[in-house]
Parts: C-alpha cells; structure tokens; sequence
C-alpha cells in the first residue's frame, strides 16, 4: 500500500484516571461500576452516544440463560434495577429459578437512560462519542490511550486499561499479540462467524397475526414460520435471505414486532476487520431486512398496515479480534465445564455458531469457569480484556462473548483494574485470592467449585437431554 508521511506533533493530555475502560457495551458496563465501586477514578470511553453496546446499538436487546446461580454482583444489579424501573419485556429470570434455555428481555430506550444513572451514581466519568484509536506503549506497558472526539485528538493517561471494545479495538492497534481465526476445529478452523441484525417493524395488528399463526399450525411453530412463503419468493427470485424461514416476536411492545435470523456469512479471505468486507455486510443485510419487511407486510395478515421502525446504528460483527491471553480458553473446557483454580467468573452459555455457509447451531455446554489468565494479556502489561475481547478459542467465544458472561468477565477485569491500580501492581501479579475473594464480597459467582450439587446436577440433565441437539 502507498504511505504518506503523518506529521508528529504533541497531544494534549485530556485527563488522567486510574482506570480506563474502553468500550461500553456489557463488559464495559461491567468493568466501569466494578472499577469505581472498588474505590477508584475510572473513566469510560465510547464511540456511540450511549451505554449497551451491541445491546443497544444493535438492539440485542436480550440477556440468555440468565441464572443468579451462575450469574451475580453487577448483571444482577442491572437486571433488578430494570425490573424496578419497568423496563423488562419478558422476565424469564424472575419467573423460573433459572432461566437456562430462555431470554430475559428488556427495554433499550429505558437500559440506555438507567445505565447513564447507574454510572454517575457509582462516580463514573462517561466519554461518549468519544472514540479510543490507539495506545499509549512504551516497551510493553501500556500507559494509556489516545483519543478522538469532537473537539479533536487527545491522549487519556491511566494506571490499567480495560479493552471493552468488543473487537479488541486497543489491543489491535498497539500490537498486542491478538487471536482471531486459526483456533477452531474441524472444517471450521480459519473461518469466522459472520454478521447479524435485528430489525423491528411497528403499525402491527397482534391479535390477527396471532390468530393467523394459530390458525396455520403446520406453517408456524411459536416463534418461527413462514416456510413456504419463503421457499416460494425464493423461487421467485424476491427474496434475500439465508434462513428457511422468518422469525417474528411479538409481545415485546404493544404494535411492535422484531424479526430476527439474519446472516452474512464470510467466505474464506473475508473478516470482520476488514472496511469493504463490513461494508459489502451492511448493504447486503439492508438488502435482506428489506426483502423480508416486504414479504411479510405483503403476506401476512396482521402486518397490512406496518412500517420499518428501527434498524441497526452497527450490525453484529460476530468475531473479528480477541486479545491473545496468558490462557486460551478452550473448546474442551466449556464442554467439560472445567474448573480452574484462578476463576473470575461462571458461564452456563454454550457456543451460538452462524457458520460460513449460513448454517446456526446452538450447542449445550455444562456450566464452566473462565480463568483470569483469560483477560490478562499474554504480552502487554496493564492491559485487561473483557467480554467478547477475553482469550479463548472458536468454540468457548462463540459461547462466551454473549451478554451474561461478557458482563460477568468485565465485573472480573473492572474488579482487577481497580485492585491493581490500588496497590501499585500490574494486573498480572496480582493476587489472585485476593480478586477471587472482593469478587465474591461483591456477590459475583467465581467458580463452578462453590455451586451446590443440585445446580450443577440440574444442568447435567439438561446437558445430557440436549447434547445431541444441535441445529436451531
Ligand atoms: C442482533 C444481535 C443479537 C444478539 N442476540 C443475543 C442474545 O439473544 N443474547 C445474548 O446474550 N447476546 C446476544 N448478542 C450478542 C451480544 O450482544 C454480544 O455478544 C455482547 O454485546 C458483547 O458484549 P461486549 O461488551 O463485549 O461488546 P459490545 O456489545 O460489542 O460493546 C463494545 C462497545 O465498545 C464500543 N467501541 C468499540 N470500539 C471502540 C473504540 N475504539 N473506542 C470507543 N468505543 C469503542 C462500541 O461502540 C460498543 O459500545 C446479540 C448480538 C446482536 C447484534
């Protein structure tokens, strides 16, 4: 590639803190309030204008499988606060003792406002559209990071930086070693997940369209229908889209329905990194949303009258970077549901794959540690990961970078930053006895060696009724 010579100049130092969390999506969520309630300034970085991340800017609004036997501390905060301020749509966490295999769903409008709260309660200092585009590095030591936002280029000086980003954005661009594909196994080995959205559709009559669905039980099954509409406009050439068949909630607000079961998968050469890649993605699943509103506005009764409400400010970009860690959390681990003794958090999530040719399999795991060797970079001193940024392989991030346990892991980093930051250590001597232990003062679940026996039992006959199910 042709270069051209970008001048030096010196950037003003925009302020300073102890901990810097960049990227506020649930890790960073979880990061920003487990740092500054231990005690410490943090300040948290973020492109867009709100807390939530792809929750948010992609409307993935929906937390899986949450369980407070698994799951605890700050996701449980956040989802009793949502409680209380009415925004859950469907509480699946408060009907059952645990929610394995169903969603809680929640409001997005009222997550972003209770989260801007949730922080200046807690002492956090919020950035937004303010974007991180480098790291400040001297040797291996990460010092802090350099940002640009409206009023222009600046530096943020801090003792640990949390990478929230989602895609390792930090990392990436200090050259700190990072993963990405070539962790995998089988024919999937190299590949990457391709990307998702959401879009949702208002003006809809539910009553007729719930009548509809009751009165076509061979074409729709609860959520999921539409098979011969869609194998028919297939045929036709006015459909674009890889699934066999639509997926429509309702119920979630009244007139509103979302639909969902989009992909755009990645051919071998392509990523998620990749500008024209995520480019050609965007404008393919336009394309896709767009062919789906209008089979089923034109077809199905009850949309007679509905418009495009809302799509995506980002679309998923399943996986493109993740730090390279002093531990790779592997396939084996998450099926086994391994125990480490340097856990920092539990997940009961299995991997949600969208493979290159368009294939979605979701598949059962027992419940399993996340070791902190996952978040502390292999290389980099005062650099931690949290979420969808955290070290581990195809399999354990496919399962691992969703929102529990991508909360769950930046409670964990935020917890590590703050103890660092305040004993003058790097994150990588810290003690892990003592984060272990503020963790759990703090109410979060750290291994699956202090879950009762009739948890763990419990998922095992769910881990064995299910494991051969594979396809969704
Ligand atoms: C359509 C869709 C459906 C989904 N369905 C579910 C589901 O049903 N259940 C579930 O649990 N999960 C679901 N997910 C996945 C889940 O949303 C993600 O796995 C989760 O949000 C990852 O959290 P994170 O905080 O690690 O990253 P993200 O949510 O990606 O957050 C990263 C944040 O960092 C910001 N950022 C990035 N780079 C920079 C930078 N350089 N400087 C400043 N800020 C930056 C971004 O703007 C963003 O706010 C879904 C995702 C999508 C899009």
């Amino acid at each position: 590639m042709k270069t051209v010579l970008e001048p030096q100049k010196d950037v003003p130092v925009f302020l300073e803190a102890d901990v810097i969390v960049v990227g506020g999506g649930p890790a960073g969520i979880g990061a920003a309030l487990a740092s500054a309630r231990n005690g410490v300034q943090t300040v948290v970085v973020e492109k867009f204008g709100a807390l939530g991340g792809m929750q948010t800017h992609s409307m993935s609004s929906t937390f899986s499988l949450i369980d407070p036997a698994i799951q605890g501390g700050i996701i449980t905060d956040v989802i009793s606060r949502l409680r209380e301020e009415g925004g859950i749509q469907r509480d699946a966490a408060a009907k059952t003792r645990h929610a394995a295999f169903t969603s809680t769903n929640f409001d997005c409008e009222v997550y972003k406002a209770m989260l801007d709260d949730m922080m200046a309660e807690a002492n956090v200092r919020l950035l937004y559209h303010t974007t991180g585009v480098g790291a400040i590095k001297e040797n291996n030591v990460l010092r802090g990071i350099f940002i640009e936002c409206i009023e222009g280029r600046f530096a943020i000086l801090g003792k640990v930086i949390v990478d929230s980003t989602g895609n390792a954005d930090i990392a990436w661009k200090s050259r700190t070693p990072c993963m990405d594909d070539g962790h995998g196994r089988g024919p999937k080995k190299g590949r990457h997940m391709g990307f998702g959205c959401r879009f949702y559709i208002s003006g809809v009559d539910e009553d007729k369209f719930a009548k509809f669905k009751k009165e076509n039980p061979e074409e729709w099954t609860g959520l999921y229908g539409g098979r011969s509409l869609v194998t028919q406009a297939k045929a036709d050439g006015r459909y674009h889209g890889y699934r066999e068949s639509l997926i429509i909630h309702t119920g979630r607000k009244p007139g509103i329905a979302m639909i969902e079961g989009f992909n755009y998968p990645l051919a071998d050469g392509h990523h998620g990194w990749k500008i024209e890649d995520v480019t050609a993605g965007e404008i393919d699943l336009r394309k896709q949303v767009w062919s789906t509103f209008k089979l089923i506005k034109g077809n199905i009764p009850g949309f007679e009258n509905s418009s495009v409400e809302k799509t995506w400010t980002i679309p998923i970009f399943r996986d493109t970077h993740r730090i390279l860690g002093e531990y790779i959390l592997a396939e084996e681990d998450i099926y086994t549901g391994r125990a480490f003794d340097d856990s920092i958090a539990v997940s009961n999530m299995g991997p949600d794959i969208y493979g290159p040719d368009g294939e979605h399999v979701y598949e059962v795991v027992r419940p399993h540690d996340i070791p902190y060797r996952c978040l502390v970079s292999k290389e980099t001193d005062n650099l931690l990961a949290a979420g969808a940024t955290i070290s581990a392989d195809f399999y354990a991030f496919a399962a691992d970078r969703y929102c529990a346990p991508s909360m769950c892991t930046g409670q964990a980093a935020g917890t590590a930053a703050a103890l660092a930051a305040r004993l003058n250590v790097t994150p990588r001597k810290l003690d892990i006895k003592l984060l272990q232990d503020t963790l759990r003062g703090q109410g979060a679940r750290v291994t699956v060696k202090d879950m009762p026996e009739s948890v763990l039992g419990e998922y095992e006959t769910r881990f064995e009724k299910n494991k051969n199910i594979a396809d969704v």
